[in-house]
């Protein structure tokens, strides 16, 4: 095919919609089994991933045989995340409806870097901004910035939070470097996600030069052994930790922070949410004091991947962080995007963001980390009464499970994963192999606890 025949052949798949109609059917049929369907691949279904499997292809292929493969291949092999038995990580679902927006926004594909080149990304972005703030708590005017996820967020705020401390010292990284620059504080919560330490390497601070505070057994900072804070600290607390969802204590964190001058950055990938949610808000008493916040609509909120918010009280250390400049840019008077991330380039993540906050609501919202946190309290219960030891308090929507017999705990969780009838990880906590569970689906019933619970004390 010359170029002529490819593009009088892409317009017809416009104008025909026949690719669509295609890809639509297959979509519908997915969604129709994503309940019921296994929620790992079985072997088999793995063993046709080798189908895909050849050189890059010399010529064009007809669009019908791609969407056929993703369809016969690639819908077998994934892991039935939107379904309600899937527990591993913190994989959240999605709701129909940003869904829905999804594919409409992919329609549009815009970039959002810029007013000029989406004036609706920017708008919506303007608004899920203003929405945040005020779910979570935060001081109004608290600037965001939408990424892929929280290990982008992280990143983000604490590039903001080490400038503006270097800043304070005289010193502009954006200029100078690193090299040469006087010394700044990190200090840590021992279990730490390991995307801190991640964005800690990243950012040229490194691991050697992080403080680590002791946790107590739950995971949570000790206010009785904190390493000291002084005004060029810069402070990490978790909201949520990943393994047992405990929360630092954020209140006296930032209280002792803020005497001191120094930055918190409140890792909340999870967590946050909890301050959306009457009943859980105790969790993230204080979050309000601190300076910067990353946090995932792909969790908690149930908004599709990827989705994750840089939060910053200081609207211009994270622009200034993240400033880019270009003779070809042209920023506006109105939101420009990429004066808040890492990427100039981006797609318009804003859109099912907007549209699952703007499905739920405050209320909505309420309702369902109730409900994901009433789903996660039915599930320890009921491995507690099934002779499980539940290690962890559960306060959100994790638990950390074990059999009474420690050498039953990896040959059982391995059982679990073969299953396909229900999917959690492993853990090493204080020192024992663990199970993991995690309820982040809007889609979990307390009918898929119970049939998860039968799998556990019947394996
Ligand atoms: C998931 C998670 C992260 C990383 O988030 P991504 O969206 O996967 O990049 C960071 N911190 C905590 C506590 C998490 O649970």
């Amino acid at each position: 095919m010359n170029f002529e025949e490819l593009h009088s052949d892409m317009n017809k798949q416009i104008e025909t919609k026949e690719l669509f109609e295609t890809s639509k059917m297959y979509a519908y049929d997915y969604m129709d089994k994503a309940k019921t369907m296994d929620v790992f691949p079985s072997r088999d279904s793995l063993a046709m991933l080798d189908d895909l499997s050849e050189p890059m292809p010399g010529s064009p292929c007809q669009p019908e045989e791609i969407l056929r493969l993703l369809h016969e291949t690639g819908s077998r092999n994934t892991v039935a995340q939107t379904g309600g038995r899937y527990f591993g990580f913190v994989n959240g679902s999605a709701t129909p409806v940003a869904l829905a927006a999804k594919w409409l926004a992919d329609v549009w594909d815009q970039n959002t870097a810029l007013y000029v080149i989406s004036p609706i990304a920017a708008k919506l972005e303007d608004l899920c901004e203003k929405w945040l703030a005020e779910l979570f708590g935060l001081p109004s005017g608290t600037a965001a910035g939408f990424v892929s996820g929280s290990s982008t967020a992280i990143i983000c705020g604490l590039a903001a939070a080490r400038n503006e401390l270097l800043q304070r010292q005289g010193w502009n990284v954006t200029e100078k470097g690193l090299f040469g620059a006087p010394q700044i504080r990190v200090v840590v919560g021992e279990q730490a996600h390991s995307s801190v330490w991640k964005a800690l390497s990243l950012l040229g601070i490194g691991k050697e030069n992080a403080a680590s505070a002791p946790v107590d057994r739950q995971g949570r900072i000790r206010m009785d052994a904190l390493p000291h804070i002084d005004g060029s600290t810069l402070l990490i607390v978790q909201a949520g930790n990943v393994n047992g969802g405990a929360f630092d204590p954020i209140d006296d964190l930032c209280c002792t922070a803020s005497k001191a001058g120094a930055w918190v950055h409140v890792d909340g990938a999870f967590g946050l949410w909890a301050a959306a949610c009457e009943n859980k808000r105790h969790l993230t008493m204080g979050i309000e004091k601190a300076d910067s916040w990353s946090v995932d609509a792909h969790k908690t909120l149930n908004a599709p991947y990827d989705c994750g918010i840089v939060l910053c009280k200081n609207r211009q250390a994270l622009t200034n962080a993240m400033q880019s400049a270009g003779s070809y840019l042209q920023y506006s008077e109105s939101r420009d995007g990429m004066l808040y991330t890492p990427e100039m380039s981006r797609r318009a993540r804003s859109v099912e963001l907007w549209a699952t906050l703007k499905y739920l609501g405050k209320s909505g919202i309420d309702e369902l980390v109730n409900h994901l946190c009433a789903m996660t309290e039915r599930f320890a219960e009921g491995l507690v009464k099934n002779g499980f030891v539940v290690e962890n308090e559960v306060v959100f929507n994790q638990i950390v499970t074990r059999c009474s017999n420690p050498d039953g705990t990896a040959g059982l969780l391995e059982k679990i994963q073969a299953s396909g009838k229900c999917w959690c990880g492993g853990t090493v906590w204080n020192g024992e192999p663990a199970i993991r569970i995690s309820v982040c689906s809007w889609q979990t019933t307390a009918k898929d606890i119970d049939e998860c619970l039968r799998l556990f004390a019947n394996l």
